[in-house]
C-alpha cells in the first residue's frame, strides 16, 4: 500500500495551495505536506480539492436512534425540556449490542461527511434498573467497537452525572442510568485508558465530561477535574453550559452568576475545556471564554432543532474565541449544514452577509473550515489539527467532476460546497489515519450495518 497522495489543491492551515504532495507513515502520520512538488506518474491523485478532515467536538451516539423522531407537537410549549423527556425514554430501553449498532451506522454517516473524529459525550453508563453492569466500560465498549470497525477517530468523554438540578437537587427516577459517583467515574477513566491501551489500533482518546453545572455539584466538579489531569495532565474536559435560557436563570438563583461566568471564575478553565453550546452569554462571558483558550463547541442543527438561541459569533470570532462543531444530537450529519447554519443564523440575526469572514479571511468558507478544524483539534485532544507534518492523515476529497464544483478554483469550489449543496455531498473519498475509509460515497461496512442498525431501532421502538 501506497502512503502518499498528490493534489492539485490542498486547504493548508495557512490557506490554498497547490501541487501539494503528502506522505504518512505507518500509524498513519503525516511526514510530508510539500507545495509545489512535482511527483512521479506513480502517485496516485486526488480526484478535486483536498480538505483537511473535520472533528466533531461533541455526539450522543445513541441519540441516532431516534433522529426525527421528536417533530411533533404534544404541547404549544414544546421545548427542549419536552424533548429531553421522549429522549430519556429512548435512553432507560438502549442495550449494549442496540448502541453497538446505532453507532457503526452513525459513524459511518459521520465519515461519508467528512468528520474523521468524534468526541463521544457518553452518559447512558449503567442496567435499565440502575445498577452498574458488571464490568462498568460495558456501554462504552459498544462505542469503542463501533470506532475501530469504522476506522473514525474517537475521543471518548464518559459523563458524570450526580444531580438533577443546582444546589444539589437529587436525580430524577429516569436519570438512574447516568449516575456515578466521583471515585467510580475516576476508577473507570483509569480501566478505560488500560483498555485503549491494549488496542492501540482503536486510535482513542480518553477525557472527561462533566454532564453540566446543573448535575455536577462545584466540589465534586472540581475533584473530578483534579483527578483527571492527575491520570492525564493534557485530557480534554467537555461539559454542556448555557444551552438554555431556564438554565441561565436557574444558574442565577442559586450563585448570582450566569453559567459561563460561574465557570471562569470557580473552575481552571483552559485549552484541555471545551464549553459545549455557550449559547447565552453576555458581553463579558464571551470575551472571557475566548480569552481562557477553552473550545466553544457549537452544535447548530441540534441547537436549531430544541430551540436553543444563538451563539454570539462574530464577537467571540473577532476576539480570538477556539471554536469548533458538533452534531450532537445527530439529527443530521452533515459538516457543511453545520457551517452554513452557524453563518446564516448570524445573517438572519443581524441582517448582513458574510458575518464569519473576516479581513484576513474573506471567503467564509475558508475562515469557517480552518477555524472549525483547530478548535475541533484541540477539544479532541488528538494530532487531528489539519494538513501538517505530525498530525494524522485524516482526509477529505471533494468531488473536482461534480456538477457543483467543476471548472472552480478550490477557494470557490469550498464555498459552492458549503453553501451550494444539493443532493449528496460532493465528497470523492474520506480517509482516517492515512487509510481510505470511504470510497464513492460508500463504506465496507454499509450494507451490514444499515441492516443492524434497522433491526435496533425496530426493536428500540417496539
Ligand atoms: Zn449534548
Amino acid at each position: 500500500m501506497m502512503h502518499t497522495l498528490f493534489a492539485a489543491e490542498a486547504l493548508l492551515p495557512e490557506g490554498w495551495a497547490r501541487h501539494v504532495l503528502l506522505n504518512w507513515d505507518e500509524t498513519g502520520r503525516l511526514t510530508r505536506v510539500e507545495p509545489d512538488s512535482l511527483p512521479s506518474s506513480d502517485v496516485p491523485r486526488a480526484a478535486g480539492p483536498l480538505l483537511p478532515g473535520m472533528p466533531n467536538l461533541h455526539s450522543h451516539a445513541f441519540q441516532r436512534g431516534f433522529a426525527g423522531l421528536t417533530e411533533f407537537r404534544s404541547t404549544r410549549a414544546d421545548s427542549f425540556w419536552s424533548w429531553r423527556e421522549l429522549m430519556y425514554r429512548f435512553a432507560l430501553r438502549m442495550t449494549p449490542e442496540a448502541l453497538e449498532a446505532i453507532a457503526t451506522q452513525l459513524y459511518i454517516e459521520m465519515l461519508a461527511a467528512g468528520y474523521t473524529t468524534v468526541c463521544e459525550f457518553h452518559y447512558v453508563h449503567h442496567q435499565e434498573d440502575g445498577q452498574p453492569y458488571a464490568d462498568a466500560t460495558e456501554m462504552m465498549q459498544a462505542l469503542m467497537r463501533a470506532a475501530k470497525a469504522t476506522g473514525i477517530g474517537m475521543t471518548l468523554l464518559p459523563v458524570l452525572y450526580q444531580t438533577g438540578g443546582f444546589g444539589g437537587k437529587p436525580a430524577q427516577a429516569d436519570q438512574r442510568r447516568f449516575l456515578s459517583g466521583t471515585d467510580a467515574m475516576l476508577r473507570l477513566i483509569d480501566r478505560l485508558a488500560q483498555q485503549c491501551k491494549a488496542a492501540p489500533e482503536l486510535n482513542a482518546r480518553l477525557g472527561l465530561a462533566p454532564h453540566s453545572l446543573r448535575a455536577v455539584p462545584p466540589e465534586a466538579l472540581r475533584d473530578a477535574v483534579a483527578g483527571l489531569h492527575a491520570l492525564d495532565a493534557t485530557a480534554p474536559v467537555h461539559i454542556h453550559v448555557a444551552e438554555q435560557q431556564r438554565e441561565v436563570e436557574d444558574c442565577i438563583a442559586w450563585s448570582g452568576q450566569r453559567p459561563i461566568a460561574w465557570l471562569l471564575d470557580h473552575m481552571p478553565v483552559d485549552q484541555r475545556w471545551c464549553v459545549i453550546h455557550a449559547t447565552h452569554m453576555v458581553e463579558a462571558e464571551t470575551l472571557g471564554l475566548a480569552r481562557s483558550g477553552a473550545t466553544a463547541g457549537i452544535c447548530p442543527t441540534t441547537e436549531g432543532n430544541l430551540g436553543d438561541g444563538f451563539f454570539d459569533a462574530e464577537r467571540y470570532l473577532d476576539a480570538g474565541g477556539s471554536w469548533g462543531i458538533g452534531s450532537d444530537s445527530n439529527a443530521s450529519l452533515s459538516v457543511t449544514e453545520e457551517l452554513r447554519l452557524f453563518e446564516y443564523g448570524q445573517r438572519l440575526l443581524l441582517q448582513r452577509r458574510n458575518v464569519l469572514a473576516s479581513h484576513a479571511r474573506p471567503q467564509v468558507s475558508e475562515r469557517m473550515y480552518l477555524e472549525a478544524v483547530a478548535g475541533g483539534a484541540r477539544a479532541s485532544a488528538r494530532a487531528v489539527g489539519g494538513l501538517v507534518v505530525g498530525q494524522q492523515a485524516d482526509f477529505v476529497v471533494l468531488d473536482g467532476a461534480s456538477a457543483g464544483l467543476a471548472g472552480l478554483p478550490a477557494a470557490q469550489a469550498l464555498g459552492a460546497h458549503i453553501f451550494s449543496q444539493r443532493g449528496a455531498p460532493d465528497i470523492a473519498g474520506v480517509w482516517t489515519a492515512g487509510k481510505q475509509r470511504i470510497d464513492a460515497g460508500r463504506h465496507d461496512l454499509a450494507e451490514r450495518s444499515r441492516n443492524a442498525f434497522i433491526a435496533a431501532r425496530r426493536q428500540l421502538l417496539a
